[in-house]
């Protein structure tokens, strides 16, 4: 981002934190924690640990860092060295990103970069330049209202497994909009708090239904009642419409059970299981899950990436709406000059814009800041004083 574009972002992110800083919850056992922040154009701060909420909130109104991090693990000394920190215990913590779950849409509003020649073009990144053959093409990816319902999708299908696979009570388990393209989800505690990587591991394995392989259907039988994967392969193939073209033997379980253990092909078993896993198994990073050693964006803080609010969803997953509930300051008065780049339509605020080429317009200064955060346009020159004067009272830093 460029000086002028940094300096109104950085703007915006204080006055955040300045009327809404006290909605940033503590974790539980904060003295435990790890905490870091990012300075905007600097290198990430770790290792520090905070006594209080009260001391995070005012270091985030006087630092004004581009991005908040908290520890899911409990260590002895936050402070120390990685290594000598002392890891106690974690948090289970999941990562579900709507760009992974490569939906349709994202040949409409994904743009692709020649890093070679400059071409920017929306549209999946093709192999090679169009203009120059080169491969040094870079991915900018969006993510709309149709991403981000696939993402709740599949956190719900997440929850699902949490919930009956593995035995965690639903209130344990919170929800997150990243702030950008995707759910964060949190079990506060649980018994699996004491799991290395290797289990979490296990834990992501078997999320992605991983090693499920087509000899379940020769060794035993099935039963729609049965616990874990079992039982969820079994309900799918109870459940399959009558006129699924995936069976001759009609809509009998029995039937279908039979079907495929003695007169599927090998090619035909690992089609469906493929088909069976697409539908039913969740799609996490597992990345994520597995590193005990990460610090992770806190809830109510801002995404950089966005200048969205990364926000607990509450009760009401269904309906929660991310593009219009993680607006962190919804002023539609306030206005900022920006020139777009390039960006496909955005629908923020129960709005939508663009989408916009090679333009210069005037725009709420929420739209900016996610235009600016997400390396699409820019604020104008000069106009960087005038809206940083609309941010009332909040000192010149
Ligand atoms: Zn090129
Ligand atoms: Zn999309």
């Amino acid at each position: 981002m460029d000086e002028n574009s940094t300096q109104i972002v950085r703007r915006y992110f204080k006055e955040y934190y300045f009327r809404h800083g006290t909605q940033i919850k503590s974790p539980s056992d904060i003295g435990s924690r790890e905490f870091g922040y990012l300075p905007f154009g600097a290198m990430m701060v770790r290792h520090l640990s905070f006594k209080d909420i009260g001391a995070l909130r005012a270091m985030l109104v006087r630092e004004v860092p581009a991005g908040a991090y908290c520890s899911n693990s409990l260590y002895v000394d936050p402070t120390a060295e990685m290594h000598l920190k002392g890891w106690k215990k974690a948090e289970l913590i999941f990562d579900i990103d709507a760009d992974a779950l490569k939906q349709p849409c994202k040949k409409v509003h994904d743009i692709w970069l020649c890093k070679s020649c400059g071409r920017k073009e929306f549209g999946l990144r093709p192999d090679i330049c169009r203009s120059c053959k080169s491969n040094r093409l870079l991915e900018l990816p969006w993510a709309c209202p149709m991403c981000l319902d696939a993402a709740k999708k599949e956190t719900f299908r997440l929850l699902d497994f949490l919930e009956f696979d593995l035995g965690i009570a639903p209130v344990e388990t919170k929800v997150y909009f990243s702030g950008n393209a995707g759910y964060h989800i949190n079990v506060e505690k649980s018994a699996y708090e004491t799991l290395d990587t290797h289990g979490r591991a296990e834990i992501a394995d078997y999320l992605s239904g991983r090693g499920l392989t087509p000899s379940i259907f020769a060794s035993q039988r099935l039963l729609p009642t049965d616990p874990g994967w079992r039982g969820r392969l079994a309900r799918y193939i109870r459940d399959l419409p009558e006129d699924d073209q995936t069976f001759n033997s009609g809509s009998q379980f029995e039937n279908r059970l039979s079907e495929l253990a003695n007169e599927f092909s090998k090619k035909q078993i690992e089609s469906f299981m493929n088909r069976f896993l697409s539908e039913n198994a969740v799609r996490i990073d597992s990345m994520v899950t597995t590193d005990v050693h990460r610090i992770f964006r806190m809830p109510e803080t801002l995404n950089n990436k966005t200048g969205l609010v990364k926000r607990e969803c509450g009760n009401n997953l269904a309906e929660f709406d991310p593009l219009s509930e993680a607006v962190a300051l919804k002023d539609e008065e306030q206005k900022a000059q920006v020139f777009v780049d390039m960006c496909p339509k955005i629908e923020l605020g129960g709005r939508s814009y663009g989408p916009f080429k090679s333009e210069t317009l005037e725009l709420p200064l929420y739209i900016g800041v996610y235009i600016a955060s997400k390396g699409a346009g820019k604020f104008v020159s000069g106009k960087g004083e005038e809206i940083a004067a609309q941010t009332k009272g909040l000192g010149n830093q």
